[in-house]
């Protein structure tokens, strides 16, 4: 029996987490969650688990209500609420599915206290991976990726062995503007960007999905969870997203991970750690896969070169890289940045912001905070 943390319950991943532990009660109990400020989820959540002793939310005025109504129950509230959480609960297990740099910190923690992390949160380990793998070095906690592509290459290469592989192939659906061309995408709007060709998933993923700084932050986190290095990462196009990836074998064959897009596989492995079966689809070519695959065009999507460049850099690159996405991302939301300049800002902020060498966890969070104010205001700037 696990004992879990979930964190970001009320988000994609979250909901769909949820799913996996209620289908399989003798083998997890939730014991403590965090949701943002749909807090209307919390009844739905305690009466799917009753065994939830602790919770967490985004704001201490819903956190002062949700006491009243609930007594027996320690509720916390804040980012440092996050952290009361898993510290004040025991569990074995914690997973984040918190969207961006909000959930860096909770990961440290979660290592740090020697938890298992499932973690959907690659902001985390783009940022952080040098602590995180500092931490997991030192033998604190496990970490186990819960992105489809991740847990797709996981597979393959337990399968195949990293020392027959050749490379990685990382697949990409290139996201909702993929039939468009760079210069038509001037004016497109939220709502345009938000409809995903084949996956439902949050706000934030599926607009970086569009620019494809998504396939860059996950290239980033293939190196940061398997040591492969990025040059070992070819990105290739392919559109149905039913092949979460390829490892290309050194006696020539394609090992492919092949299942329609849904996100409760890749959870369900992770939380299950690892023991699901798994056999991989094995071609000679990708011609014989009833797939489309494509070859990758840098100049179509910056932003892959751009993540690749940070991560090259290492220091805290990655920080300003992730920050000034995540300003950008949320300003184009809003209506307040057209779409193509949401590269623009970080390009800028990988210009503007002082580089460190080895940053520690609060230079980190400093970079982050010191990154969004100048690309706030450099987006003021030019409105
Ligand atoms: P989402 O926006 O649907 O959910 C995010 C969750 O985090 C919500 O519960 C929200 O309330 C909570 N949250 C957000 N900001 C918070 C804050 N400041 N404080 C406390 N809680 C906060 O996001 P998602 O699509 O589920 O993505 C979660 C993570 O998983 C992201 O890192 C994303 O890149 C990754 N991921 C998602 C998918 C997918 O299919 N959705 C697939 C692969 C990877
Ligand atoms: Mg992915």
């Amino acid at each position: 029996m696990r004992r879990v943390v979930l964190l970001g319950a009320s988000g994609s991943i979250g909901t769909q987490t949820l799913d996996i532990l209620k289908r399989n009660p003798s083998r997890f109990e939730l014991v403590g969650f965090s949701l943002g400020k749909r807090v209307g989820f919390v009844s739905d959540v305690l009466r799917d688990f009753p065994s939830v002793k602790n919770l967490c939310v985004q704001n201490e005025e819903d956190a002062v209500n949700l006491r009243k109504k609930y007594p027996n129950l320690q509720i916390y509230s804040g980012d440092s609420g996050l952290i009361s959480l898993l510290d004040h609960t025991d569990a074995d297990m914690v997973v984040n599915a918190l969207v961006g740099f909000v959930g860096l910190v909770p990961s440290v923690r979660a290592l740090e206290l020697g938890r298992i992390l499932c973690s959907a949160n690659k902001e985390s380990l783009v940022v952080g991976g040098e602590i995180i793998n500092g931490l997991l070095r030192q033998g604190k906690g496990k970490l186990i990726p819960i992105d489809s592509e991740h847990v797709a290459i996981a597979k393959l290469l337990r399968h195949v062995g990293i020392e027959n592989a050749e490379r990685i192939l990382i697949t990409a659906s290139g996201g909702s503007f993929r039939d468009r061309k760079r210069e038509d995408l001037a004016h497109v709007t939220p709502a345009d960007a938000l409809a995903h060709p084949t996956w439902s998933m949050g706000a934030k993923i599926t607009i970086d999905s569009a620019t494809m700084m998504n396939k860059g932050f996950e290239i980033i986190e293939a190196d940061v969870l398997f040591g492969v290095g990025t040059d070992f990462v070819t990105p290739v196009m392919h559109r149905e997203s039913y092949v979460h990836s390829i490892v290309e074998g050194k006696d020539g064959l394609f090992y492919a991970d092949v299942s329609a897009p849904d996100m409760h596989g890749p959870i369900e492995y992770a939380v299950m750690e690892g023991d699901v079966p798994f056999e991989p689809t094995v071609v000679k070519s990708l011609d014989e896969l009833p797939f489309h695959f494509a070859g990758f065009d840098p100049k179509r999507y910056p932003a892959v070169g751009l993540a690749l460049e940070s991560h090259r850099q290492g220091g805290n690159s990655n920080a300003v890289l992730n920050a000034a996405n995540e300003e950008a991302v949320y300003a184009f939301l809003e209506n307040r940045l057209p779409f193509l300049q949401i590269e623009e800002e970080v390009r800028y902020a990988l210009k503007a912001v002082p580089h460190l060498d080895e940053p520690t966890l609060d230079q980190l969070i400093d970079t982050d905070s010191r990154t969004r104010q100048l690309v706030r205001e450099h987006i003021k700037g030019g409105e």
